[in-house]
């Protein structure tokens, strides 16, 4: 008979478990705590749209778009997309759900997004992104307050040390097209130095060259005319209201006027917070102002501000997370008292006792058990006990042991 091949994990996928889920889930119950302080609400949208929803919003010459989609078509004919972002998604759901009454919307969501990209440390086909979103305000001020909730969230999960907030503006469109016609006759006049992939984006995307890993598009990159020169003096203006306010928060900056983001509806605000202990994944927060997306989404025009991390990365960054504590384990020997165990440890965690059972092995063993959950006691049942209705009570820690009436465990242990 053949052997059955067993079923292979899909490259770049992930299966996360133990230590790796605690830091996951220390990543997002931070997040969820802040997002509070924030006011900001929770969003679910779905995880996947029509292919056009992302391929209008990121615009069609973004890497994302044609390179890193995962699209099909559906049993019905329908080009579908499995989200490679959460912000599109979200600007749809404002249109078509007549979110426009609640403006200005201050949103946050969590969950799997999909590019299909080469995997390596960092960088994963399905990885997962914690987002935050203000819709319709224009204002200066929630450009800081969205800063400044990813800088608490930073600070919460202790890894702002060794972060750094980059910060540019890209102007308005006026500044935008004036900045990127001076690009393209800078990038003209060395294209012959540049990458084939730089050499391309000159027509599609040439703000994209400045982003360039390429070693040979560096120098050129980096002498390449700044956006300052072409700032209009309400974009001038702008930016200074959001350094003012990230100033006036507490919140450290820096400028880079090298930083552009890939997706075409982004406007002023472009920030990334970049630090050097993930190699060359090094951006763990990015985001901007999108002031175009939901015109282009064929809305009316809209100003939005957002960001998205990288779950994944903020977790490897994190401290060793503590393991989940149990309170108690109960050791219960002999048929009889195992018999009893099964009452009395559904009756302690209905009172909110966390507590698990060692049914396996001998008494050695079963307190191995409870010591590696690092349990705070051990809940010891045998004949003895039973007969006068007790336990007998180990706090693991010091070693003391003391004997409990069964019916006062759960104020014992507690
Ligand atoms: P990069 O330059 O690393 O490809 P990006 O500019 O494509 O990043 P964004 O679209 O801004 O990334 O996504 C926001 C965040 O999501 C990133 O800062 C990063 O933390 C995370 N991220 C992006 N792509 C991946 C991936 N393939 N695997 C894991 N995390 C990712
Ligand atoms: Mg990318």
């Amino acid at each position: 008979m053949a052997r059955i091949e067993t079923p292979k994990r899909i490259r770049g996928t992930q299966d996360i478990f133990g230590e790796e889920q605690r830091r996951f889930a220390q990543v997002i119950d931070t997040f969820e705590r802040v997002r509070r302080l924030y006011c900001f609400q929770r969003v679910e949208v779905p995880i996947f749209e029509s292919t056009a929803v992302f391929a209008r919003s990121l615009g069609e010459t973004t890497d994302v778009v044609s390179k890193e989609m995962y699209s099909f078509e559906d049993r019905g004919g329908d080009s579908l997309t499995l989200r490679p972002e959460f912000t599109a998604g979200i600007a749809r759901a404002y249109l078509t759900e007549g979110w426009q009454q609640y403006a200005p919307l201050k949103l946050v969501a969590h969950g799997p997004v999909f590019r299909y990209e080469r995997p390596q440390k960092g960088r994963y086909r399905q990885f997962h992104q914690i987002d935050a979103e203000i819709i319709g305000a224009p204002e200066a001020a929630a450009d800081v307050e969205l800063l400044v909730l990813a800088d608490q969230l930073l600070r919460e999960l202790k890894i702002d040390d060794g972060v750094t907030l980059q910060l540019n503006t890209l102007g308005d469109a006026e500044t935008r097209d004036a900045w990127r016609a001076a690009l393209v006759t800078h990038f003209e006049q060395h294209e012959g130095d540049l990458s084939q992939d730089s050499k391309d984006r000159l027509t599609r995307n040439p703000l994209r060259i400045l982003d360039s890993k390429d070693p040979k598009d560096r120098p050129i990159a980096e002498a390449a005319p700044d956006i300052d020169a072409y700032l209009t003096p309400e974009a001038g203006a702008f930016f200074e209201s959001v350094a003012k306010g990230l100033d006036a928060a507490g919140v450290a900056w820096t400028r880079n006027s090298r930083l552009v983001r890939g997706l075409d509806y982004y406007r002023h605000t472009a920030f990334e917070f970049v630090t050097d202990r993930l190699g060359a994944q090094g951006t763990v927060l990015a985001g901007g102002r999108y002031d175009g997306l939901i015109g282009s989404l064929g809305g009316p025009e809209t100003p939005g501000i957002g960001w998205a991390a990288g779950i994944e990365r903020l977790a490897m960054l994190l401290d060793e997370p503590a393991v989940e504590k149990v309170d108690a384990v109960i050791v219960p020997m002999g048929a009889a008292a195992e018999a009893r165990a099964l009452a009395i440890v559904a009756d302690l965690r209905r009172a909110g006792v966390a507590v698990d059972m060692a049914y396996r092995g001998n008494m050695k063993r079963r307190m191995a058990k409870a010591d590696a959950q690092g349990a705070r006691f051990a809940v010891i049942l045998g004949d003895n006990e039973l007969e006068k209705g007790v336990a007998a009570v180990k706090e693991l820690g010091p070693g003391t042991q003391k004997e409990v009436a069964l019916d006062a465990l759960a104020e014992a242990l507690r």
